[in-house]
This record gives C-alpha cells, sequence and structure tokens, in this order.
C-alpha cells in the first residue's frame, strides 16, 4: 500500500481534482488522504465564529457561499449540474447543526470540531464520487470510524494502536484497491468529531501510512518540493532534494510550512519514506525524507508568524526561576499553549509562543500564580540553519529584534512583525 495526500490548494477546483486523477492514474493498493477544498476550512472557522456570536444568519449565509462553491466544482466535473445525494446530506446537516445548535461556552471547542470537520466530509466525498464516475473504482472510508483519538478537542492525538485494528478491517476485503478518507478529522472515545489541529491532514496520512505499513508516502503540493526558505517571503529559495527525519522535524517545528510537525513520529517508527512532490509534474522527483540523506549545503530561513513574547519574573524576585519552571511550564501546557523559543536569565524567563485563543487567560492564570508578566504581541520567530555572515546582518540585529540565540550552525531571533 502508498499513501497520498493531496492538500487543500490541489483540490480548489475542478482542474484539481481532475489533476489528483491523473496523478493516481492506474495506480492500484493505494489510500489517498484529502484535505478540504481551498480555503473550505477557513470558512467554516467563520461559521463557527458566528454560532458563537449566536448570529445565525452570518452562518447561513457562510454555508450558503460553501454550497455555491462545491456546487461549482461539482457542474464543473461532471459537465453540467448534479444532485450528489450525498453532499445534499452533509450540507443539510451542515445547516441544521448552525441553525440550532444551543452552543455553550464551554463546549466550544466541542462544536467547533463538528462544524469544521465538514470540510474533509465534502471534500472526500465530491472526490470519491467523481473518481467513480470517472471510472476508477474506490471506497469512500469514513476516518471518524478509522480513527480514535485522544478524549480532546481542535488538537487532538490519533490513538493508534486502538485504531489499528478499525483502519486495517475498513479496507480489508474490499472491492476497490483505492481508498479516499479525510484527513484532519477522528472521533473521540464519547464517539464525538474530534479534528488533529490546523493543516492536520499530513499527521492523518501519515498515521494511516503507520497502521498500514505503507511502502511509502507522498504529498502533492503546488511546489518543487521542500524549498530552504518560503519562497513568498524570501526571493531565490532554493529546492533541497533529500532530507533526513530529524532536520525535517526541526524544520517543521520551527515552523516551516512544508509537514505538520506531528507527521514525522508515525512514518519514523516504520521507516517509511515520505516524498514531497509537485502537484503540476508528476515527472519531478521533488523531496524525499527519510532516515539519513545527504547533508543541506544551502542555509535554511524559516519565518513563524503569529507569535507572541512573553516575559515571566517571579514577584518575590527569587533568583533560581527554575524552581519555578514546572510550575510555569505545566501551566502552559494546561492552557495548549505552545513553546517555540526558550530564554533565561537569572530572574526572567522569556518564551516565544504562538498566539492563541487561550493566551489571555494563561497570562491572567500565571499572575495569579505570583509572577509578573509582560506579554508583546505582533512578533515573528526566524530560525536560519546554516548561517552565514551575511543572512546574520541582514536578520540577526537591528532594533526590531527582541530576543537572539545562536549556536555554531543555527540563529533564532524573536523580533518585531516587519
Ligand atoms: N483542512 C484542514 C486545514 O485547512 C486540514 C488540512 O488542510 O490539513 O487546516
Ligand atoms: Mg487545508
Amino acid at each position: 500500500m502508498k499513501v497520498y495526500k493531496f492538500g487543500g490548494a490541489s483540490v480548489r477546483n475542478a482542474d484539481g481534482v481532475r489533476n489528483l486523477h491523473k496523478i493516481i492514474g492506474d495506480e492500484q493498493h493505494l489510500f489517498v488522504i484529502v484535505s478540504a477544498m481551498g480555503k473550505t476550512t477557513n470558512a467554516l472557522e467563520r461559521v463557527f465564529g458566528a454560532m458563537q456570536r449566536a448570529d445565525r444568519a452570518a452562518a447561513a449565509e457562510e454555508i450558503a457561499a460553501l454550497r455555491d462553491y462545491h456546487a461549482a466544482i461539482v457542474a464543473d466535473l461532471w459537465h453540467g449540474p448534479v444532485r450528489l445525494e450525498r453532499v445534499e446530506t452533509l450540507f443539510a446537516e451542515l445547516e441544521r447543526t448552525a441553525a440550532e445548535a444551543v452552543f455553550r461556552a464551554e463546549d466550544a471547542e466541542l462544536w467547533y470540531d463538528r462544524i469544521v470537520a465538514y470540510g474533509e466530509l465534502l471534500s472526500t466525498t465530491i472526490v470519491s464520487e467523481y473518481l467513480n464516475h470517472a471510472g476508477l473504482r474506490n471506497r469512500w472510508i469514513d476516518m471518524r470510524r478509522c480513527f480514535l483519538t485522544e478524549q480532546r478537542h481542535k488538537d487532538a492525538a490519533v490513538d493508534i494502536e486502538a485504531s489499528t485494528p478499525l483502519l486495517r478491517s475498513a479496507v480489508a476485503g474490499a472491492d476497490a484497491t483505492v481508498f479516499v478518507g479525510q484527513g484532519f478529522i477522528g472521533a473521540a472515545p464519547d464517539g464525538t468529531t474530534t479534528t488533529l489541529g490546523r493543516e492536520g491532514s499530513d499527521y492523518s496520512a501519515a498515521v494511516a501510512a503507520h497502521i498500514l505499513d505503507a511502502e511509502s508516502m507522498a504529498v502533492w503540493k503546488d511546489v518543487d518540493g521542500v524549498l530552504n526558505a518560503d519562497p513568498k517571503i524570501f526571493s531565490d529559495a532554493v529546492k533541497i532534494a533529500e532530507l533526513n527525519y530529524l532536520d525535517t522535524i526541526e524544520l517543521a517545528y520551527s515552523g516551516a510550512q512544508i509537514i505538520h510537525p506531528k507527521t514525522i513520529k508515525p512514518l519514523q517508527n516504520k521507516n517509511i519514506p515520505l516524498y514531497v512532490r509537485p502537484f503540476g509534474d508528476k515527472r519531478k522527483p521533488g523531496t524525499v525524507i527519510r532516515a539519513v540523506s545527504a547533508p543541506v549545503d544551502v542555509p535554511i530561513l524559516i519565518l513563524k508568524r503569529d507569535q507572541v513574547l512573553l516575559t515571566i519574573r517571579s514577584r518575590d524576585f527569587s533568583f533560581v526561576l527554575e524552581e519555578k519552571f514546572g510550575s510555569i511550564f505545566s501551566l502552559l501546557e494546561r492552557f495548549r499553549i505552545k513553546t517555540n523559543l526558550i530564554h533565561n536569565s537569572a530572574v526572567n524567563l522569556s518564551l516565544c509562543v504562538d498566539d492563541s485563543w487561550h493566551i489571555d487567560e494563561a497570562i491572567a492564570a500565571l499572575r495569579e500564580a505570583g509572577f509578573d508578566v509582560m506579554k508583546s504581541g505582533d512578533m515573528e520567530l526566524l530560525t536560519i540553519r546554516g548561517y552565514t555572515d551575511e543572512l546574520w546582518r541582514r536578520y540577526a540585529r537591528g532594533p526590531q529584534v527582541f530576543v537572539r540565540q545562536a549556536t555554531q550552525s543555527t540563529v533564532r531571533v524573536v523580533r518585531r512583525r516587519g
């Protein structure tokens, strides 16, 4: 079995879906993971936001726009307007949920997952039906029945052991050898839908590859492979031909948007190679990520946006802040704040963290626990691996730099957004 993953950008329109068909070609024994089409997840987040504000009209309007968007793709694929029963059912459910939900603030994340999961349910339904229509027999897999996650919403991890028999039996004895399943979603032990964190479809594909003992996994993207920098931010980015698992985790953690950080572990555990390949040209080799690779010979620049810098000091001025590390980090963990850089002195702890829903609650709790906390928003974290003097001069200096950490090869800079 191989696993292919197609992201939202690859299936954002009918041409993308036709191209997916072309890429699958006559491949057999294939598990295909698909994300929501285009920017659907963002739109569903707005539906959720409207529900949260009890603005039913706004929710209905967003859903109507999504209905039109998906209908246009279907009409283009089938060369005329058709009603796909299963797509209609999904929209009817979504509309009903948005209109009738009795929203309680403490259930926000439960509702979030329930709503945003429709993106992948819709995309996979359309892709699977289209492939069947085009003569490529396949089976649609409901990943809510195959991925049992922890009882946690919005950023759940898959319980691989418990999911193994579920996914294996879903593909066993099927009359097809090509399977189409949703990225990003699963279900908790209480049966409610969970999501695996934004951009979590890569992780879904990796877990599926792990469980199915896949020979390889490929992520089809709108770039030539893994680049040494985001071409939208740094000009003259170049492709890296080979990477190892460890470097890839470092890159993903630093914010490189190649692959979701959780993706590597399930693959590494079973030594499954990961190919990052250009969606537009099947002949190009892309990048291969595996246990051992040739060393990377270009500097790598990674910019992580939406950061907040917290400067924490204990109010009694106790000098050995280390003693307090345990309580600070367990508090941050409670609010699921992701820490990306840690810098400490005798009395100060500076943390560069992802901006999130819960940041202000976390700060309030830290203050309650006896710390002074200063928050600077609008930050970004730049990591340069293999920096040169020139890159140092250009990026690691200047008044906008708040924190700088360097080793022989890597420099990380927290700076005010430029
Ligand atoms: N559709 C989800 C998102 O946009 C998951 C994914 O694309 O990987 O975050
Ligand atoms: Mg997406």
